[in-house]
Protein backbone atom coordinates (compact mmCIF):
# COMPACT_ATOMS: atom_id res chain seq x y z
CA UNK A 1 0.00 0.00 0.00
CA UNK A 2 1.31 3.30 -0.74
CA UNK A 3 0.72 6.91 0.21
CA UNK A 4 1.31 10.33 -1.44
CA UNK A 5 3.51 12.13 0.92
CA UNK A 6 1.29 14.84 2.72
CA UNK A 7 -1.90 13.08 2.55
CA UNK A 8 -4.43 15.18 4.73
CA UNK A 9 -6.46 13.18 7.52
CA UNK A 10 -9.42 15.94 6.81
CA UNK A 11 -12.10 14.52 5.91
CA UNK A 12 -14.73 17.30 5.80
CA UNK A 13 -13.26 20.05 4.99
CA UNK A 14 -14.78 22.94 2.38
CA UNK A 15 -13.73 23.81 -1.36
CA UNK A 16 -11.81 27.03 0.23
CA UNK A 17 -9.49 24.75 2.63
CA UNK A 18 -9.33 21.75 -0.22
CA UNK A 19 -7.96 24.54 -2.88
CA UNK A 20 -5.44 25.73 -0.13
CA UNK A 21 -4.24 22.16 0.99
CA UNK A 22 -4.16 21.36 -2.88
CA UNK A 23 -2.05 24.52 -3.29
CA UNK A 24 0.36 23.45 -0.21
CA UNK A 25 1.05 19.94 -1.09
CA UNK A 26 1.57 20.97 -4.98
CA UNK A 27 5.23 21.44 -3.83
CA UNK A 28 5.06 18.02 -1.65
CA UNK A 29 6.86 14.83 -4.41
CA UNK A 30 6.88 11.20 -4.50
CA UNK A 31 5.28 8.13 -3.64
CA UNK A 32 5.76 6.02 0.06
CA UNK A 33 4.85 2.57 0.64
CA UNK A 34 4.08 1.86 4.17
CA UNK A 35 2.12 -1.55 5.84
CA UNK A 36 -0.84 -2.88 5.03
CA UNK A 37 -3.83 -1.66 6.70
CA UNK A 38 -5.21 -4.95 9.01
CA UNK A 39 -8.69 -5.60 9.58
CA UNK A 40 -9.73 -5.01 13.01
CA UNK A 41 -13.37 -5.35 14.15
CA UNK A 42 -15.58 -2.54 12.58
CA UNK A 43 -18.52 -3.31 15.11
CA UNK A 44 -16.99 -4.79 18.07
CA UNK A 45 -16.34 -3.41 21.11
CA UNK A 46 -13.52 -5.16 21.80
CA UNK A 47 -9.64 -5.05 20.16
CA UNK A 48 -7.33 -7.37 19.59
CA UNK A 49 -4.98 -8.19 22.45
CA UNK A 50 -2.01 -6.90 20.70
CA UNK A 51 -3.14 -3.59 20.35
CA UNK A 52 -3.63 -3.58 24.35
CA UNK A 53 -1.22 -2.41 26.33
CA UNK A 54 -1.45 -1.91 30.24
CA UNK A 55 -1.72 1.84 30.64
CA UNK A 56 0.81 3.79 32.77
CA UNK A 57 -0.62 6.15 35.69
CA UNK A 58 -2.99 4.49 36.48
CA UNK A 59 -4.52 4.43 40.04
CA UNK A 60 -6.94 1.73 41.80
CA UNK A 61 -9.77 3.89 43.46
CA UNK A 62 -12.94 2.91 45.87
CA UNK A 63 -15.17 4.05 42.87
CA UNK A 64 -13.02 2.09 40.04
CA UNK A 65 -9.28 2.34 37.91
CA UNK A 66 -8.29 6.60 37.64
CA UNK A 67 -6.21 7.55 34.71
CA UNK A 68 -4.04 10.11 35.80
CA UNK A 69 -2.81 11.57 32.45
CA UNK A 70 -4.79 14.22 31.73
CA UNK A 71 -7.23 16.55 33.75
CA UNK A 72 -10.35 14.79 32.20
CA UNK A 73 -9.26 12.35 35.35
CA UNK A 74 -11.79 8.87 33.74
CA UNK A 75 -12.39 6.72 37.04
CA UNK A 76 -13.50 3.50 34.82
CA UNK A 77 -15.56 0.23 36.09
CA UNK A 78 -14.88 -2.62 34.11
CA UNK A 79 -15.56 -2.48 30.60
CA UNK A 80 -16.37 1.13 30.94
CA UNK A 81 -14.68 2.84 28.14
CA UNK A 82 -12.49 6.66 28.76
CA UNK A 83 -13.51 9.68 27.65
CA UNK A 84 -10.64 9.58 24.93
CA UNK A 85 -12.21 6.74 23.35
CA UNK A 86 -9.31 4.43 23.34
CA UNK A 87 -8.61 3.32 26.97
CA UNK A 88 -10.74 0.30 28.83
CA UNK A 89 -10.75 -1.27 31.75
CA UNK A 90 -10.49 -5.30 31.67
CA UNK A 91 -9.65 -7.64 35.11
CA UNK A 92 -9.76 -4.26 36.83
CA UNK A 93 -6.75 -3.00 34.92
CA UNK A 94 -6.88 0.33 32.78
CA UNK A 95 -5.64 -0.56 28.94
CA UNK A 96 -4.41 1.29 26.23
CA UNK A 97 -6.11 0.44 22.96
CA UNK A 98 -4.14 2.66 20.86
CA UNK A 99 -1.02 0.81 20.80
CA UNK A 100 0.70 -0.13 17.46
CA UNK A 101 -2.65 0.58 15.19
CA UNK A 102 -2.44 4.22 14.26
CA UNK A 103 -5.47 4.94 11.64
CA UNK A 104 -3.22 7.52 9.84
CA UNK A 105 0.18 7.16 8.54
CA UNK A 106 1.63 9.85 6.32
CA UNK A 107 5.02 11.68 5.03
CA UNK A 108 4.95 15.65 5.89
CA UNK A 109 6.53 18.60 5.82
CA UNK A 110 7.34 19.75 9.03
CA UNK A 111 6.25 22.78 8.41
CA UNK A 112 2.70 21.42 8.14
CA UNK A 113 2.77 20.16 12.22
CA UNK A 114 3.15 23.78 11.65
CA UNK A 115 6.79 23.72 13.00
CA UNK A 116 8.74 26.83 11.55
CA UNK A 117 11.90 26.73 13.62
CA UNK A 118 12.56 22.96 13.65
CA UNK A 119 14.39 21.26 10.87
CA UNK A 120 12.96 23.50 8.20
CA UNK A 121 12.37 21.77 4.73
CA UNK A 122 12.70 17.95 6.66
CA UNK A 123 9.94 15.54 6.63
CA UNK A 124 7.92 14.07 9.72
CA UNK A 125 6.57 10.13 9.29
CA UNK A 126 3.21 11.55 10.83
CA UNK A 127 0.98 9.02 12.94
CA UNK A 128 -2.13 8.82 14.77
CA UNK A 129 -4.61 6.36 16.22
CA UNK A 130 -8.38 7.29 16.77
CA UNK A 131 -9.30 9.21 19.86
CA UNK A 132 -8.96 12.10 21.88
CA UNK A 133 -9.30 14.08 25.53
CA UNK A 134 -11.03 17.10 23.99
CA UNK A 135 -14.15 17.12 22.34
CA UNK A 136 -13.54 20.71 19.95
CA UNK A 137 -16.71 21.55 18.06
CA UNK A 138 -14.75 22.93 15.35
CA UNK A 139 -12.68 19.93 15.25
CA UNK A 140 -10.80 19.56 11.64
CA UNK A 141 -9.95 15.16 12.33
CA UNK A 142 -13.03 14.49 14.13
CA UNK A 143 -13.99 11.41 12.29
CA UNK A 144 -10.44 9.78 14.34
CA UNK A 145 -10.64 11.96 17.09
CA UNK A 146 -13.88 11.62 17.80
CA UNK A 147 -14.09 7.95 17.80
CA UNK A 148 -11.85 4.55 19.04
CA UNK A 149 -9.66 2.34 17.13
CA UNK A 150 -12.02 -0.44 16.98
CA UNK A 151 -14.16 2.03 14.60
CA UNK A 152 -11.56 2.93 12.72
CA UNK A 153 -9.37 1.19 9.90
CA UNK A 154 -6.15 0.59 11.30
CA UNK A 155 -2.27 -0.21 10.30
CA UNK A 156 -0.30 -2.60 11.72
CA UNK A 157 2.40 -0.78 13.32
CA UNK A 158 4.58 -1.62 16.44
CA UNK A 159 6.94 0.93 17.68
CA UNK A 160 10.08 -0.65 15.85
CA UNK A 161 8.07 -1.18 13.17
CA UNK A 162 7.23 3.14 12.81
CA UNK A 163 10.94 3.39 13.57
CA UNK A 164 11.66 1.28 10.53
CA UNK A 165 9.58 2.67 8.40
CA UNK A 166 10.58 6.51 9.27
CA UNK A 167 14.10 5.32 8.06
CA UNK A 168 13.51 3.45 5.16
CA UNK A 169 10.74 6.97 3.75
CA UNK A 170 13.98 9.43 5.27
CA UNK A 171 12.41 11.25 7.19
CA UNK A 172 14.10 13.11 10.20
CA UNK A 173 11.28 13.36 12.83
CA UNK A 174 8.08 10.88 14.09
CA UNK A 175 5.29 12.93 14.75
CA UNK A 176 2.42 12.11 17.08
CA UNK A 177 -0.45 14.24 15.69
CA UNK A 178 -3.39 14.82 14.20
CA UNK A 179 -5.81 12.82 16.40
CA UNK A 180 -4.24 13.36 20.55
CA UNK A 181 -0.86 11.63 21.32
CA UNK A 182 -1.68 12.75 24.71
CA UNK A 183 -4.26 9.75 24.39
CA UNK A 184 -1.97 6.94 22.88
CA UNK A 185 0.85 7.98 25.44
CA UNK A 186 2.11 4.34 25.53
CA UNK A 187 2.30 4.21 22.03
CA UNK A 188 3.86 7.69 21.89
CA UNK A 189 6.28 6.81 24.25
CA UNK A 190 7.95 3.67 23.41
CA UNK A 191 8.05 4.41 19.93
CA UNK A 192 9.69 7.74 20.26
CA UNK A 193 12.55 5.76 23.43
CA UNK A 194 12.94 4.03 20.22
CA UNK A 195 13.09 6.29 17.48
CA UNK A 196 15.67 9.00 19.89
CA UNK A 197 18.05 5.45 20.64
CA UNK A 198 17.89 5.49 16.09
CA UNK A 199 18.76 9.43 15.93
CA UNK A 200 15.10 10.17 15.04
CA UNK A 201 13.88 13.08 17.02
CA UNK A 202 10.03 13.02 17.61
CA UNK A 203 7.44 15.72 17.29
CA UNK A 204 4.57 16.14 19.69
CA UNK A 205 1.42 18.54 17.62
CA UNK A 206 -1.32 18.29 20.77
CA UNK A 207 -3.70 20.24 22.57
CA UNK A 208 -1.52 20.22 25.93
CA UNK A 209 -4.59 18.88 27.94
CA UNK A 210 -2.20 16.91 30.12
CA UNK A 211 -0.84 16.61 33.90
CA UNK A 212 2.54 17.60 34.73
CA UNK A 213 4.45 14.44 35.82
CA UNK A 214 3.13 12.30 32.40
CA UNK A 215 4.15 15.33 30.58
CA UNK A 216 7.72 15.15 32.19
CA UNK A 217 7.94 11.62 31.73
CA UNK A 218 7.53 12.08 27.51
CA UNK A 219 9.16 15.17 27.67
CA UNK A 220 12.61 12.77 28.17
CA UNK A 221 12.09 11.41 24.65
CA UNK A 222 10.59 14.48 22.68
CA UNK A 223 12.55 17.07 20.84
CA UNK A 224 9.82 19.74 19.64
CA UNK A 225 6.33 20.32 20.61
CA UNK A 226 3.09 22.32 18.57
CA UNK A 227 0.88 23.14 21.24
CA UNK A 228 -2.97 24.59 20.29
CA UNK A 229 -3.52 27.37 23.10
CA UNK A 230 -7.22 27.86 21.54
CA UNK A 231 -8.46 30.22 23.95
CA UNK A 232 -7.68 32.00 26.81
CA UNK A 233 -10.69 32.31 28.94
CA UNK A 234 -11.84 29.40 30.85
CA UNK A 235 -15.26 29.28 29.82
CA UNK A 236 -14.58 29.27 26.36
CA UNK A 237 -12.64 26.84 26.77
CA UNK A 238 -15.05 24.22 28.47
CA UNK A 239 -17.61 25.18 25.88
CA UNK A 240 -15.52 25.07 22.56
CA UNK A 241 -13.02 22.30 23.92
CA UNK A 242 -14.88 20.73 26.72
CA UNK A 243 -11.36 21.13 28.76
CA UNK A 244 -9.52 24.07 30.93
CA UNK A 245 -6.76 26.97 30.13
CA UNK A 246 -4.99 26.15 33.00
CA UNK A 247 -3.49 22.84 32.68
CA UNK A 248 -2.66 24.01 29.30
CA UNK A 249 -0.74 27.05 30.51
CA UNK A 250 0.60 24.50 32.94
CA UNK A 251 2.26 22.29 30.15
CA UNK A 252 3.43 25.19 27.95
CA UNK A 253 5.79 26.24 31.11
CA UNK A 254 6.84 22.69 31.11
CA UNK A 255 8.22 22.08 27.79
CA UNK A 256 9.95 24.93 28.35
CA UNK A 257 11.49 23.81 30.95
CA UNK A 258 12.45 20.75 29.42
CA UNK A 259 14.00 22.28 26.86
CA UNK A 260 11.89 20.89 23.93
CA UNK A 261 11.64 22.89 20.57
CA UNK A 262 8.09 24.96 21.64
CA UNK A 263 5.86 26.48 18.47
CA UNK A 264 2.12 27.51 19.76
CA UNK A 265 -0.68 27.41 17.73
CA UNK A 266 -4.42 29.93 18.07
CA UNK A 267 -7.13 29.23 15.94
CA UNK A 268 -8.92 32.43 15.26
CA UNK A 269 -12.41 30.92 15.51
CA UNK A 270 -15.52 33.50 14.76
CA UNK A 271 -17.48 34.39 17.46
CA UNK A 272 -15.73 32.43 19.28
CA UNK A 273 -11.87 33.12 19.59
CA UNK A 274 -11.31 36.18 17.49
CA UNK A 275 -11.98 39.34 20.36
CA UNK A 276 -8.72 41.03 19.98
CA UNK A 277 -8.93 41.89 23.66
CA UNK A 278 -8.56 38.35 24.80
CA UNK A 279 -6.07 37.49 22.01
CA UNK A 280 -4.01 40.61 23.59
CA UNK A 281 -4.11 39.18 27.04
CA UNK A 282 -2.90 35.73 25.69
CA UNK A 283 0.01 37.36 23.80
CA UNK A 284 0.66 39.20 27.30
CA UNK A 285 0.48 36.07 29.12
CA UNK A 286 3.08 34.97 26.47
CA UNK A 287 5.40 37.38 26.59
CA UNK A 288 5.62 37.84 30.37
CA UNK A 289 6.03 34.15 30.99
CA UNK A 290 8.93 33.68 28.80
CA UNK A 291 7.45 32.81 26.25
CA UNK A 292 8.37 36.11 23.80
CA UNK A 293 10.86 34.07 21.53
CA UNK A 294 8.39 31.19 20.96
CA UNK A 295 6.89 31.23 17.49
CA UNK A 296 3.14 31.60 17.42
CA UNK A 297 0.88 30.59 14.73
CA UNK A 298 -2.50 32.30 14.86
CA UNK A 299 -4.46 29.90 12.64
CA UNK A 300 -7.01 30.43 9.49
CA UNK A 301 -10.59 28.63 10.88
CA UNK A 302 -12.84 27.27 7.99
CA UNK A 303 -16.17 25.72 8.40
CA UNK A 304 -15.85 22.32 9.98
CA UNK A 305 -17.65 19.65 11.82
CA UNK A 306 -20.18 21.22 14.59
CA UNK A 307 -19.34 24.81 13.34
CA UNK A 308 -19.73 24.74 9.47
CA UNK A 309 -22.27 26.94 10.00
CA UNK A 310 -19.47 29.62 10.98
CA UNK A 311 -17.68 31.97 8.18
CA UNK A 312 -13.61 31.33 7.19
CA UNK A 313 -11.50 34.20 10.18
CA UNK A 314 -11.44 37.16 7.83
CA UNK A 315 -7.96 37.56 6.97
CA UNK A 316 -7.30 41.27 8.85
CA UNK A 317 -8.92 39.92 11.39
CA UNK A 318 -5.61 37.78 11.78
CA UNK A 319 -3.66 40.62 10.54
CA UNK A 320 -4.60 42.56 13.64
CA UNK A 321 -4.10 39.67 15.89
CA UNK A 322 -0.22 39.23 14.56
CA UNK A 323 0.02 43.07 15.08
CA UNK A 324 -1.27 42.59 18.59
CA UNK A 325 1.05 39.92 19.35
CA UNK A 326 4.25 42.22 18.26
CA UNK A 327 3.26 44.60 20.12
CA UNK A 328 2.91 43.16 23.68
CA UNK A 329 6.43 42.06 22.47
CA UNK A 330 6.08 38.60 20.53
CA UNK A 331 9.27 38.09 17.98
CA UNK A 332 7.85 35.00 15.86
CA UNK A 333 3.74 35.75 14.52
CA UNK A 334 2.88 33.79 11.54
CA UNK A 335 -0.69 33.68 10.35
CA UNK A 336 -1.41 30.23 8.81
CA UNK A 337 -3.66 28.83 6.53
CA UNK A 338 -3.86 31.41 4.33
CA UNK A 339 -1.49 30.93 0.88
CA UNK A 340 0.45 33.72 -0.30
CA UNK A 341 0.62 35.66 3.31
CA UNK A 342 3.71 37.87 3.73
CA UNK A 343 3.61 36.31 7.46
CA UNK A 344 4.66 32.54 6.19
CA UNK A 345 8.18 34.09 5.94
CA UNK A 346 10.94 33.79 9.49
CA UNK A 347 12.49 37.63 9.86
CA UNK A 348 15.79 38.22 11.54
CA UNK A 349 13.86 39.66 15.11
CA UNK A 350 17.31 41.75 15.71
CA UNK A 351 17.20 43.71 11.88
CA UNK A 352 14.36 42.35 10.35
CA UNK A 353 15.53 41.07 7.28
CA UNK A 354 13.57 37.96 5.92
CA UNK A 355 16.11 34.98 6.63
CA UNK A 356 13.88 32.31 5.95
CA UNK A 357 11.03 32.42 3.06
CA UNK A 358 8.37 29.80 2.62
CA UNK A 359 5.58 29.34 -0.12
CA UNK A 360 3.26 27.40 1.24
CA UNK A 361 5.14 24.47 3.31
CA UNK A 362 8.23 24.64 0.50
CA UNK A 363 10.98 26.64 1.56
CA UNK A 364 11.48 29.02 -1.13
CA UNK A 365 15.18 30.01 0.58
CA UNK A 366 16.93 29.85 4.45
CA UNK A 367 19.81 32.07 5.00
CA UNK A 368 20.12 31.10 8.51
CA UNK A 369 23.54 30.16 9.06
CA UNK A 370 25.06 28.71 12.50
CA UNK A 371 21.32 29.56 13.74
CA UNK A 372 22.07 33.67 12.77
CA UNK A 373 21.06 36.14 10.90
CA UNK A 374 23.03 36.57 7.90
CA UNK A 375 22.97 40.31 7.98
CA UNK A 376 23.55 41.37 11.34
CA UNK A 377 24.52 38.09 12.85
CA UNK A 378 22.01 38.08 15.60
CA UNK A 379 21.08 34.99 17.23
CA UNK A 380 17.40 33.63 15.37
CA UNK A 381 15.43 31.36 17.85
CA UNK A 382 15.30 27.57 16.55
CA UNK A 383 16.52 24.27 15.77
CA UNK A 384 18.22 24.81 11.91
CA UNK A 385 19.89 21.54 11.51
S1 LIG B 1 -6.09 10.33 28.95
FE1 LIG B 1 -8.11 9.53 28.40
S2 LIG B 1 -8.53 8.03 30.02
FE2 LIG B 1 -6.90 9.31 30.76
S3 LIG B 1 -7.94 10.87 31.96
FE3 LIG B 1 -7.60 11.67 29.90
S4 LIG B 1 -9.52 11.23 28.81
FE4 LIG B 1 -9.49 9.96 30.63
Amino acid sequence: MFFKTGEMNISNCDEAKREFLKKCFAFSAGLVFLPSRVSLPGTSDDIPDIYKKVALFQDETARGIMCRICPNECVLKEGEISKCNNRKVYKSKLYTMAFGNPCAVNIDPVEKKPLYHFLPGSRAFSIATAGCNLVCLNCQNWSISQTSPDKTRNYELQPEQAVDECIKSKCSSIAYTYSEPITFYEYTFETATLARKAGIKNIFKSNGYIYEEPLRKLCTVLDAANIDLKAFSESTYLKLSGGKLQPVLNGLKVFKEMGIWLEITNLVVPSWTDNLDEIKKMCGWLAANGFANTPLHFSRFYPLYKLDQLPPTPVDLLMKAAEIASGEGLKYIYVGNVPGNETADTKCPSCGKIVLKREGYRILFNNISDGKCPSCGKKVDGVWN
